[in-house]
């Protein structure tokens, strides 16, 4: 694997998509090809469906895919968290039971971690699993749950063991969202859309084979899904056009060439390509103010913090990390690049940025970056919490001062 270049990649790629791409198909039709011949997901391993590419490649098929200007992989947090964590933690079974479908996009999963008391200090959660038999009865409150309206499993974590140290009693469920104990409620953000979700699990069923990583291991499996979602958040590169998977979107059935269309393209930055140099660029270039120093400096200052990303994340590829902390500093640094596009686009646009993004002249992206802006360095952990990470696991510092680590997290103040 290791003697594959980008170069070949890029080769194979383009001669695959001159072959495959049809805007005729539908949405499910053309993931399906991606999947069939590997490509949703290259970074998984070959057992479970994946092509066991490091990041420079599969950064490197994402570009592709962007350039060409064809629908990417099924977008989601089936593909980005789900598939990667079963893939490590699931039996045989499990991995060929939930992934192939997350890889063609036919179902779409959720995170039900965040709890209304548990968020930086998420193994403090409290939703709780009893044993029934060959079922799991989970009762508690899950908040923030992005695309929860529109997922058909979600990746649980609750309390299956409150003796049990804090971190040790927790288990990692695969659940259906679609049952009678499973109510999910919409939360409308500043942006005006409803991203995500309160979930409410009122006696919700799990059968015990979906169980994922072993009773109890729960704690390992979720931090599996954490350095998964720091590393793809912070990934950087080039991302081609994004359609959410799984029936509830309703896009499944659609024609695929319709989302190619910028004019056709849908609600939630669906289809959108952020705000990376390139765009900027063209928005200064547009505005008329290309020229203006300071706006160079500032897309100069935003291109510098996305080359250090890149080079960060190329020494986290296949043994190369440094500090084990590559995936942190990326979730750091993408926040610093979300806020800094903020910064240069409302530079650049000017008292248009105080327009609603319907007025807007300028087509209303950099007031959408605008409110979204603070998000990034909240959600997969705040920067607060991953600069304590660096600080603890990679500096050394002395950790935060608790209770011993062995005690009963019955015994525990919560919250
Ligand atoms: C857009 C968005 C999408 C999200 N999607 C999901 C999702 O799909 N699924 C899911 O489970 N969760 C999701 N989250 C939740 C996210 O993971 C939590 O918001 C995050 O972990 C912070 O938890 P909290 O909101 O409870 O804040 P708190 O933990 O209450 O933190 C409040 C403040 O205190 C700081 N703080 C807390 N503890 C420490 C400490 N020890 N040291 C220093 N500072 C500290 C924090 O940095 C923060 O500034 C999402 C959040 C957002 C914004």
């Amino acid at each position: 694997m290791s003697d594959i270049t980008t170069a070949d990649v890029r080769a194979e790629l383009e001669a695959w998509l001159e072959e495959n791409w049809d805007p005729d198909l539908t949405v499910l039709q053309w993931w399906q090809r991606l999947y069939e011949d590997r490509w949703s997901s290259p970074a998984m391993p070959v057992e479970a469906g994946g092509r066991g590419y490091g990041r420079d490649l599969t950064s490197e098929v994402s570009t592709v895919l962007a350039e060409a200007n064809v629908v990417g992989p099924p977008t989601g947090l089936g593909l980005m968290l789900a598939a990667p964590t079963i893939a490590v933690h699931g039996t045989p079974e499990q991995v060929d039971r939930y992934i192939p479908e997350i890889l063609d996009g036919t179902v779409a999963w959720c995170q039900l971690f965040s709890e209304p008391g548990a968020g930086s200090d998420l193994a403090g959660l409290q939703a709780k699993a009893v044993r029934d038999g060959d079922e799991w009865i989970i009762t508690g409150q899950k908040v923030w749950t992005s695309g929860g309206h529109m997922a058909q499993k979600g990746m649980l974590i609750a309390r299956t063991d409150p003796e049990a140290p804090k971190h040790q009693g927790i288990t990692y469920f695969a659940i259906d969202m679609d049952q009678p104990g499973v109510e999910v409620r919409p939360l409308r953000e500043m942006t005006g859309q409803a991203l995500f979700n309160e979930v409410f699990l009122d006696e919700a069923r799990v059968p015990h084979d979906a169980v994922i990583g072993g009773l109890g291991a729960g704690w390992a499996v979720a931090n599996t899904t954490l350095t998964v979602e720091r590393a793809s958040l912070g990934g950087g590169g080039k991302h081609p056009i994004s359609v959410p998977p799984g029936p509830i979107a309703g896009r499944l059935q659609k024609r695929v060439g319709d989302f190619t269309d910028r004019a056709n393209r849908g609600p939630d930055g669906e289809g959108g390509r952020g705000m990376g140099t390139d765009a900027m660029i063209n928005l200064a270039r547009a505005a008329g103010n290309a020229d203006d120093l300071i706006v160079r400096q500032e897309i100069v200052k935003l291109h510098i913090l996305g080359e250090v990303n890149r080079l960060n994340m190329l020494r986290a590829k296949s043994g190369g990390s440094r500090t084990g902390a590559e995936g942190n500093l990326a979730k750091l640094s993408m926040s610093e690049m979300v806020r800094q596009s903020r910064e240069v686009g409302n530079l650049i646009i000017g008292a248009d940025g105080m327009l609603a993004a319907s007025e807007s002249a300028t087509g209303g992206v950099v007031q959408e970056v605008t409110v979204f802006s603070p998000a990034p360095a909240i959600y997969g952990g705040t920067d607060q919490v991953q600069r304590n990470i660096i600080g603890e696991r990679v500096l050394g510092l002395p950790k935060e001062p608790g209770p011993p680590k062995g005690t009963p997290f019955r015994e525990l103040l919560q919250n």
